[in-house]
């Protein structure tokens, strides 16, 4: 991919809070009644996992998981940036919330890495009262560049799961970012305008996509950060492939029938910005037979577009597994090694293909809280982790790469022609509020 993230949740000294939740004692027959027929687990549907305490109970009534019209969200800017780019986020902001549902707490801040600490303090004020990593002596700019992180979070009231628990996403981005995107750090990658504006929609998608997967984690936390080594099933234990996956599965399918609604973008030629769309998603649509050559294949290896490209490492008889369920790859996300190059593609394309895409961008963040994320899978592909690891390396086994085209793909494999909006009904998601 062309596009890289970074996703760094502040890792917590887990603090002891939490760790005495009492599990057994717990009745999942009080949760069962949504497991009925219809479900494909059926008759052998998982039970709920979910541990239900005083902080769940006021992240539900604030409504915490609930896409909102008018929800409460921040957007922080240094004082020297100019007011293009608050619009501009602005703008993007609310086309999500139209999308994807208004979730409460998320704050997007944009700090001067080079700049005085004076103009950075409207950002440092707001992590102080977030209770942000460091916030006790507050902050340089020279700490802002230390602490900056997307998609990070604080709790601004201790991490205690009691009935004042509350939970923020932040997302720290340096200026130099805002303005020239990947370029910022590449002097070798000199993107043109439009690609640096659609690669900020990119990452404003990618980001909010990884707050809305955390509100429906509820307290339970999404991924294994927010485990605590005495009960690692608290969380919801999302693999980093699907956090990752659905978010940058969802990136181009927005932006294909959002885009003309961002006023910003109208100043430039509109062919240009739909090949970059189209280019990305054929990307997406070729992911059948680009990951059964990247497995079966041991390269060098015929990109969509035609180039060879004899850069890339050997993933033949690559295979995702259990291993890969714990967490962000061993030396890093977006570390040049096979499970970072394809783990979060293919798979996502195959729980879809097994399901239904709003069954994975949708459906399946609904009921993880309650069933964990594999009791949720399970319950809407009838596929427990085995299973599911099992039937996807059968299935990118099954065909040879060469004797298929480019752009073959399994039944509800890619991404679909019709938009994201009108596919996938995001604010009638059924929200926990047991
Ligand atoms: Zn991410």
């Amino acid at each position: 991919m062309k596009f890289r993230y970074l996703l760094s949740i502040l890792l917590i000294s887990a603090c002891g809070g939490g760790g005495s939740s009492g599990v057994m004692d717990y009745d999942p027959a009080s949760l069962s009644t949504s497991t009925n027929t219809n479900f494909p687990c059926f008759p052998n549907c998982p039970l709920p996992t979910a541990v239900q305490n005083d902080a769940t109970i006021k992240l539900i009534n604030e409504g915490f998981n609930q896409p909102k019209s008018n929800p409460d969200q921040w957007a922080i800017f240094s004082t020297d940036i100019e007011q293009y780019y608050v619009n501009r986020e602005d703008l993007i902001q609310n086309l999500l919330n139209t999308t994807f549902g208004g979730y409460m707490n998320y704050n997007y801040m944009v700090f001067n890495e080079d700049g005085p600490d004076e103009i950075n303090t409207p950002i440092m004020n707001r992590l102080i009262e977030l209770k942000y990593n460091g916030w006790e002596n507050g902050y340089s700019t020279e700490e802002l560049r230390n602490v900056s992180s997307c998609l990070a979070g604080a709790n601004p009231n201790g991490w205690e799961k009691d009935s004042e628990y509350e939970q923020h996403s932040t997302c720290m981005v340096w200026k130099s970012f805002l303005l020239y995107s990947h370029a910022a750090n590449n002097p070798n990658y000199m993107p043109e305008d439009y690609e640096i504006e659609i690669q900020i929609v990119q990452h404003m998608q990618h980001e909010y996509f990884h707050h809305y997967q955390r509100a429906h984690a509820l307290d339970r936390g999404l991924d294994y950060q927010t485990a605590p080594a005495d009960d690692p099933n608290q969380s919801v234990n999302a693999p980093w492939w699907w956090i990752e996956g659905a978010a940058m599965s969802a990136e181009f399918w927005w932006i294909r029938s959002n885009w003309q609604n961002l006023n910003f973008l109208n100043k430039y030629n509109s062919q240009d910005i739909n090949e970059l769309i189209t280019y990305q998603i054929n990307g997406r649509n070729s992911s059948f037979w680009w990951f059964l050559q990247r497995i079966q294949s041991s390269g060098p290896y015929r990109e969509h577009s035609g180039h060879i490209n004899d850069e890339l490492i050997d993933c033949s008889g690559w295979q995702l597994g259990p291993e890969h369920s714990d967490g962000y790859p061993e030396y890093g996300h977006n570390n040049n090694d096979c499970e970072n190059q394809l783990a979060p593609f293919a798979p996502i394309h195959f729980m879809a293909h097994k399901s239904s895409w709003q069954i994975v961008l949708r459906d399946i963040p609904s009921k993880y809280y309650e069933y964990g994320f594999w009791g949720a899978v399970e319950l809407y592909t009838g596929l427990n982790e085995e299973e599911f690891y099992l039937q996807f390396n059968e299935t990118m086994r099954s065909t040879n790469w060469e004797d298929i085209s480019m752009t073959y793909a399994p039944d509800g494999w890619n991404i679909p022609n019709e938009s994201i909006d009108t596919h996938i009904d995001f604010y009638n998601i059924e929200y926990f509020n047991n």
